[in-house]
């Protein structure tokens, strides 16, 4: 096992913008870190670095304290997992897994314990002298996990390994991965681009955009503070609600009415005009439902709710609001971290499965206040 650590790490493929821009990270040794991000963001590029499957631009990337960046992939002893699997067609389940035992000439016995434990471990014993054409997908994707684990590598990387995955065998696909990592105990590092995948299997989540990282932390702490407008709108489903706002005294004009804001969050707008303000869709409630002491403590927004979605347990609604034309402006000048749908003018609101609440008719909302994020629209910093 072993820690990785990256040390302002660049990669620059021509003339554009670094694909990976000075990212410093640590991975420590027996951890699961998740890499994340939209299309783009350099997390593969970051990953293939690792490996060595790609050039250092310049930074230090050590494995096992050993500075690697001149170190040939075969010689690291990581292992990786692919999102396309790279089985060999021709080759037997045990023969697929086995393959890299063989290439480091490990004797015949061993490579058969080793085999055999491993395909134990992922249940694929009775398929072992299957071909991987006369496998399901996700029994595919099992067998590039043994081939990965086979060895005792140092670390495991994978590449959006269920990415050609259905939704549902991506979910039990997720829970394997994450009991097999723990059990394991072996340093990984997990690209993905699903902000679901990045919350529910990694210990820590390195957020990446346009090649720099925006935040490291539990999947909590970047719920819970994300650090700018981005991770704020990149974690959770549905996104954060971004609302535009002025700033009064000792409370926020928003759309959907008046925030109230205690000392720390007062001082922290002191001296702005407009801000934006960030509120999670779960921090909406049917204000039927609620309790006095809980009305007491947040604000009554009177809305139309245009459209409801239910899902079973829970239900959204879709809120449209009048931002003021001139507010809307403003922001949009100076909002560099928004992509245009997330400066929407309706809010998204999630509820409980017993609301009664219709599409096409008025609401009483309730919205716990005391949750709200204020961000700077120019830079996109959490000023919370
Ligand atoms: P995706 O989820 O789409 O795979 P990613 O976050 O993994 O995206 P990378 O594949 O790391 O992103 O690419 C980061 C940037 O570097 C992109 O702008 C991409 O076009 C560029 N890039 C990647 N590989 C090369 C290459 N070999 N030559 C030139 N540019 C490249």
């Amino acid at each position: 096992m072993a820690a990785i650590t990256m040390k302002n790490i660049v990669k620059q493929y021509g003339d554009g913008f670094p694909a990976v821009n000075d990212v410093t990270l640590d991975v420590q040794d027996g951890e699961f870190m998740i890499l994340v991000g939209p299309s783009g963001c350099g997390k593969s590029t970051l990953l293939r670095m690792i490996v060595g499957l790609e050039d250092i631009t310049s930074g230090e990337m050590r494995i096992a304290d050993r500075v690697v960046n001149r170190i040939a992939p075969r010689e690291r002893n990581l292992s990786m997992v692919f999102q396309n699997y790279a089985l060999y067609p021709h080759l037997t389940v045990y023969e697929n897994i086995a393959f890299p035992l063989r290439l480091a000439k490990t004797p015949g016995d061993e490579v058969e314990r080793r085999v055999k434990d491993t395909a134990e471990l992922l249940e694929l014993t009775e398929h072992l002298q299957r071909k991987p054409a006369n496998l399901s997908g996700g029994q595919r994707q099992r067998v590039a996990m043994g081939r990965a684990i086979v060895r005792q590598a140092d670390a495991f990387l994978f590449d959006e390994p269920l990415s050609n995955l259905d939704a549902k065998l991506r979910g039990q696909m997720r829970t394997e991965i994450s009991r097999l990592q723990r059990r394991l105990g072996v340093t990984t590092v997990y690209v993905t681009h699903d902000q679901t995948e990045a919350m529910t299997l990694g210990d820590r989540v390195a957020v990446l955009r346009k090649g720099v990282l925006q935040q490291v932390g539990s999947p909590r702490e970047l719920y819970e503070q994300p650090s700018n407008l981005f991770v704020a709108g990149f974690i959770g489903s549905p996104s954060m609600n971004f609302l535009p706002a002025t700033v009064q005294d000792g409370h926020l004009e928003t759309p959907l009415g008046r925030f109230e804001m205690d000392a720390r969050k007062a001082a922290a707008v002191a001296g702005r005009s407009v801000v934006l303000v960030g509120i999670r869709p779960e921090d909406f409630e049917d204000a039927s439902l609620i309790s006095d002491e809980k009305r007491a403590r947040g604000t009554i927004a009177r809305a139309h709710v245009d459209v409801t979605e239910w899902l079973g347990n829970e239900q959204y609604a879709y809120v449209p609001y009048d931002a003021p034309e001139d507010l809307a402006a403003q922001l949009r000048d100076l909002s560099r971290e928004l992509d245009s749908d997330q400066l929407r003018t309706q809010a998204v609101v999630a509820l409980d499965a017993a609301s009664l609440i219709n599409a096409g008719e008025d609401a009483e909302l309730w919205i716990d206040t005391g949750k709200a994020h204020i961000f700077d629209p120019a830079s996109g910093e959490n000023l919370t």
